[in-house]
């Protein structure tokens, strides 16, 4: 009898233990060093030069920023997911015309609006991508859709349209993508194009270079980069890619590892900037794995890709990264970027290096 009981006592004390360390992976209570959540956005490194930016623009990019920022904190501080955080931001930031995803994208040589999204969940690195779509009003939560409702990670053209399509999610006319602003930097590129060439659309590759035209002119993405009160992570970048581009080339905005990438064990990060270094380098990547196999603290390892590497080799851009303590970095190597974060008692939104 005695000894029933003892083994009685003894399983219900493994069940209990076994069940107390199932509640601490899923719901890791926030040590001494991590804060209750961390969240990070940027709006592309593509910001205006500063000469070109007039105080009345300022004072909007910066509120559109804090108003992303408000969105994902609500939901963070109300112990909602990462991924929730990341997703819902950056559905404002597409919606916003200031920022190049969703409305407001930058045009393709065609006069199009081609829409690259990506997310990532870090703590099952499910994910889930989309290139190059022209229907859908929120790429981030086609994106979304992806990851948790098919078997693949990247979906493109016109089969992601009809995957969305069958999802139900929102699908407008392109027309809802148009900005004047965006359309006359497509015209005055194509102009510049006909003077160099005496025919449109044939640039030699040699005359491609990076700094021509201006980041402000090409470049934009938005992003965002969270770390729940569960202790989980996750990142989204969202993007209408570079003004001018062709051949339905899609950019590292959708490339998981190259603009996102997320796992609960070191970071979740969200890259902007010249997508084609950014997918030959494996930016988001890279930053992981610098803290994951070197083990580089956040800051050195998103520094190290974006004002080392990505300079030696000259991509521009930079990235937005959270790490599993909630430690953020914002680096980048253009002459600004969009950008804000938010943790309890912290917060912050800025354009220039400041
Ligand atoms: N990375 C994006 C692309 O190359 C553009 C950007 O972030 O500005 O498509």
């Amino acid at each position: 009898m005695k000894k029933i009981a003892f083994s009685v006592a003894i399983t219900a004390l493994f069940i209990i233990s076994c069940k107390n360390k199932m509640q601490d992976v899923e719901n890791q209570q926030p040590t001494a060093n991590r804060p209750e959540y961390a969240l990070a956005i940027h709006g592309g490194a593509g910001a205006l030069r500063r000469a070109a930016m007039s105080p009345e623009k300022e004072v909007e990019y910066r509120a559109a920023l804090d108003s992303a920022l408000n969105i994902g904190e609500n939901i963070l501080r109300n112990g909602g997911s990462a991924l929730d955080a990341v997703e819902q931001t950056i559905v404002f930031l597409e919606n916003s015309p200031l920022f190049n995803a969703g409305r407001g994208a930058v045009f393709t040589h065609d006069g199009k609006n081609e829409l690259d999204a990506s997310i990532m969940d870090g703590a099952t690195q499910n994910a889930g991508a989309i290139g190059g779509v022209t229907t859908v009003k929120n790429p981030i939560r086609l994106a979304r859709a992806v990851m948790e409702q098919s078997p693949h990670v990247f979906l493109s053209g016109r089969g992601a349209e009809q995957f969305a399509a069958e999802r139900s999610l929102e699908l407008v006319d392109p027309a809802w993508f148009y900005t004047e602003e965006r359309w006359e930097v497509l015209q005055k590129l194509l102009r510049e194009e006909k003077e160099k060439t005496g025919k449109q659309g044939h640039l030699k590759l040699s005359q491609h270079r990076p700094s021509e035209p201006t980041a402000d002119e090409k470049f934009g993405t938005v992003g965002c980069v969270a770390l729940d009160k569960n202790g989980h992570l996750a990142a989204g970048t969202s993007t209408g890619g570079m003004t001018n581009k062709r051949w339905n080339r899609i950019g590292d905005a959708p490339v998981i590892g190259a603009g996102t990438y997320a796992s609960d064990d070191a970071c979740a990060v969200s890259c902007t900037g010249h997508g084609e270094f950014f997918i030959r380098y494996a930016v988001a990547h890279d930053v992981w794995a610098l803290m994951a196999y070197k083990g580089l603290a956040l800051a050195e390892a998103a520094d190290f890709v974006v004002n080392k590497k990505l300079v030696e080799k000259g991509g521009e851009g930079g990235l937005i990264a959270v790490d599993k303590d909630g430690n953020i970095a914002m680096p980048f190597n253009s002459e600004g970027m969009y950008r804000g974060f938010a943790k309890p008692g912290a917060r912050g939104v800025a354009i220039y290096k400041e």
